[in-house]
């Protein structure tokens, strides 16, 4: 049977381990036919991301800081000559310093305030960017957000601020980017246990227990979730939709308090 992503070539950005969202992604383009391509961020990772890499035949792994420009136009220009160009960009990665997920949103520190904004919003406007480039036939970018940029949730502070950008962006970029065919989404995922929340977010495992207990499924989602959703979004099945933040959350941003 045909798979929904046959031989489209897809670059994602931000597999640490095989609990990252990026991966669930993966695995779910992959199972559909996609040509992969990771990055990685520091060596320590890179040692975790290859044996994830090689399990999906990937024909690219390259080392991508996105706090550093060199490195980000290192990586397109290896995806330029490896594809010549490029049909999807998977956008999975945050950072804000493990102080600033905790107390009050108050004392966020202009140093975290920016480095939350650098890495987790701005990078989704460079790499659209250069992603464009190698997408003159049009193509799809699909970014990961969570619920905290639309109502105060305890402890996720600088970042909730850093999702509200990156939901306007996708929205910007989706309008810059529509007329050239590319579509620009993202998907707001309920809490998932991996390296970046449970390590980040100060009582992350309550946001879990509060998920399953609420949430009208009852029930937490998986990486897998997350994944089919993208999938969904990134394929000629979402040809039609663009600009959107389409929840994955088990129906908990439909409840009231
Ligand atoms: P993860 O730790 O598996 O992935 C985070 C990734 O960000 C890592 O691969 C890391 O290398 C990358 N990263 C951090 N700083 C970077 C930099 N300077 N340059 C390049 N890459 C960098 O955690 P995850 O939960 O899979 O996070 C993926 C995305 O999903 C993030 O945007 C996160 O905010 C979002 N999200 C997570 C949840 C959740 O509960 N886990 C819910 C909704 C949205």
């Amino acid at each position: 049977m045909a798979g929904l992503m046959d031989g489209k070539k897809v670059m994602v950005f931000g597999v640490a381990n095989e609990r990252s969202i990026a991966w669930g992604i993966s695995k779910v383009m992959h199972e559909q036919g996609a040509r992969l391509g990771f990055n990685f961020a520091g060596e320590t990772l890179e040692k975790r991301v290859r044996p994830l890499a090689e399990s999906v035949d990937a024909e690219l792994v390259v080392p991508c800081d996105v706090t550093d420009d060199d490195q980000v136009t290192e990586a397109f220009g290896r995806i330029r000559e490896t594809w010549g160009g490029l049909d999807v960009l998977v956008h999975s990665l945050a950072f804000a310093r493990r102080e600033e997920l905790m107390g009050r949103f108050s004392d966020t520190s202009r140093e975290g305030f920016l480095k939350a904004m650098e890495v987790s919003t701005y990078s989704l406007v460079h790499l659209s960017r250069e992603a464009a480039q190698l997408m003159p036939d049009g193509g799809s970018i699909v970014t990961m957000t969570y619920y905290g940029s639309e109502k105060v949730v305890e402890n996720y502070n600088v970042m909730g601020v850093a999702k509200a950008g990156l939901e306007a962006a996708v929205r910007y970029l989706a309008a810059d980017l529509g007329p050239q065919g590319i579509r620009v989404n993202a998907v707001s995922a309920g809490p998932i246990k991996t390296l970046a929340a449970a390590g980040g977010v100060k009582n992350f495992r309550g946001l879990l227990t509060l998920f399953e207990e609420k949430a009208p499924l009852r029930r937490n989602v998986t990486q897998e979730d997350a994944g089919h959703v993208a999938l969904f979004l990134c394929s000629h099945m979402g040809a039609g939709v663009t600009g959107e933040v389409l929840h994955v959350d088990s129906g908990f941003n439909i409840l009231g308090h």
